[in-house]
């Protein structure tokens, strides 16, 4: 039986969809077309999340890859205080903390792997790895202009005194583009909270990887990435060799009822017709926001799919912790009769759909979206333009460079006066992007790229290539001395 003689790393990513299924999607991966047996180290709370149980029951999991649930946390134990008020990250740090105290006797039990991957925000790992002499990788599941922007982190935080968002002039990352202070993540906003110092601690990190692999490639980042590998001041932290493997996204996923209906309602619509509108594993919007929103997208004429979520007056990112899981009656907040009267243009699912089987669809043309790294990274494979909605997290930044670096997507803008977008931008903006001449340009553009995002991870592409090389190395490692 060969299984024995594969070499076995493990993976463990920390909670949220869009941790979970980048590294899922390296795990296969390394099973399926480098040859490794992988254990994926799984963080469960007594709350399972609807989305994540259907994701690793996928029957089409490769043979070689073992989901290892870790013994579940008790929430509420572990977040004692007004739990509404505890942040999107500071919740998942503090959960993740209580999970690996059983990450040694896992370990130990998988009879030590030959090396764990963790993401950027579970390196609580790597002392455990250093204990039992497991090299630790990370991989960084956003840009690459993140990453740089995380190793940079430190310099700035030693050189700057004041907070990072009254700073006069856009933050000068080394070789990279400049990003504006309005666009700094949620994380380094206030750099007197938990939030920030939890985000601290694991970037600091970072160069404590045995290897870091980043989900991109040279066509998407070229800027960021010749920093990062070249520019001197990255090279003095010193950065720990880095790999781009990307566009690693979700493939073919199991679809649920409501999915299939979806695609059946899309087959009867002309290409490229459709735009898709949802806000990734937590976003939600302010009920006043989510209004505009619908009678934007019934003022556009537009045909759409929405997975709408109810709304809220939380950080945007609202549904976080239970998405799919809630219950969720779109009757009970959209405008009233906007059903009726977009039924057979619109399609309006609760909460959750199969993001990729949507996008890889032809007669979806548009994409609004929050702009989390993975969708972003799914709407330019499958060709599709965005309309950029940035919610939480490094979502802003992201946005701003789809927008003004790659070119594949437009953001509305804010009426003078008011905090959110009215209904005529987004009318505009739809139309835009679905048939508008303006929007001409970033359609061609994301079709170009959409050829270099499948090339990339395809055998002898330069993603396949640097995931390759690792492999190797795990493979010869494990031959010992
Ligand atoms: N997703 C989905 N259906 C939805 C919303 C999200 O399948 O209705 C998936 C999406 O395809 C992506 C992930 O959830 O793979 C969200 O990850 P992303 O990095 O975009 O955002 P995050 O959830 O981390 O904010």
């Amino acid at each position: 039986n060969k299984t024995h003689i594969k070499p076995h790393v493990a993976v463990l990513p920390s909670v949220g969809m869009g941790h979970l299924i980048p590294l899922l999607e390296l795990a296969k991966r390394l099973v399926v077309e480098h040859g490794m047996r992988v254990s994926l180290l799984v963080i469960t709370t007594n709350a399972p999340l609807a989305a994540q149980e259907q994701l690793l029951c996928s029957p089409d999991l490769p043979p070689d890859l073992h989901i290892v649930k870790l013994p579940p946390v008790d929430v509420d134990k572990v977040i004692s205080s007004d739990i509404d008020n505890v942040l999107v990250l500071t919740r998942l740090c503090l959960i993740t903390e209580e999970s690996l105290r059983s990450l040694k006797s896992v370990l130990v039990a998988l009879g030590k792997p030959r090396a764990l991957v963790t993401d950027l925000f579970t390196t609580q790992a790597f002392d455990v790895c250093n204990e039992l002499s497991i090299p630790a990788y990370l991989f960084s599941t956003t840009s690459a202009a993140f990453s740089a922007f995380a190793l940079f982190l430190p310099k700035l935080d030693s050189d700057v005194e004041c907070e990072f968002i009254d700073l006069p002039e856009p933050i000068q990352v080394p070789g990279c583009i400049p990003v504006r202070t309005e666009d700094l993540l949620d994380q380094v906003r206030n750099r007197k909270i938990d939030e920030y110092k939890w985000f601290f601690f694991h970037i600091s990190r970072l160069p404590l990887a045995s290897g870091v692999f980043l989900n991109s490639w040279e066509d998407l980042e070229p800027v960021s990435l010749k920093a990062i590998k070249e520019n001197p001041f990255f090279r003095q932290i010193p950065t720990p060799p880095v790999h781009p493997v990307g566009p690693l996204i979700k493939q073919e996923e199991t679809l649920s009822t409501s999915d299939v209906e979806c695609l059946e309602w899309l087959d009867k619509q002309p290409p490229d017709s459709v735009l898709f509108v949802t806000l990734g594993s937590g976003g939600t919007l302010s009920l006043e926001q989510q209004t505009e929103l619908a009678w934007g997208l019934e003022l556009s004429q537009q045909r759409f799919i929405w997975a709408v979520r109810k709304p809220t007056d939380a950080t945007g990112a609202g549904s976080f912790f239970d998405v799919g899981s809630e219950e969720n009656d779109p009757k009970a907040y959209l405008p009233e009769g906007f059903l009726s009267r977009t039924q057979g243009v619109g399609l309006v699912v609760p909460s959750w759909a199969s993001q990729v089987a949507i996008l890889g669809h032809p007669s979806t043309g548009g994409f609004l979206s929050h702009c989390g790294w993975n969708s972003s990274l799914e709407s330019i494979a499958h060709g599709v333009p965005m309309i950029a909605w940035p919610l939480y997290a490094e979502q802003r930044m992201n946005a701003a460079m789809l927008v003004e670096d790659v070119g594949v997507a437009v953001k509305p803008k804010v009426e003078p006066g008011r905090t959110i977008v009215g209904r005529q931008e987004v009318d505009r903006m739809v139309r835009m992007v679905m048939d508008g001449e303006e929007g001409k340009t970033i359609r061609k553009r994301v079709k170009e790229l959409k050829e270099s995002a499948a090339k990339a991870p395809d055998i002898s592409g330069s993603s396949y290539d640097s995931l390759s090389s690792v492999a190797k190395q795990w493979k010869t490692d494990d031959l010992g001395p």
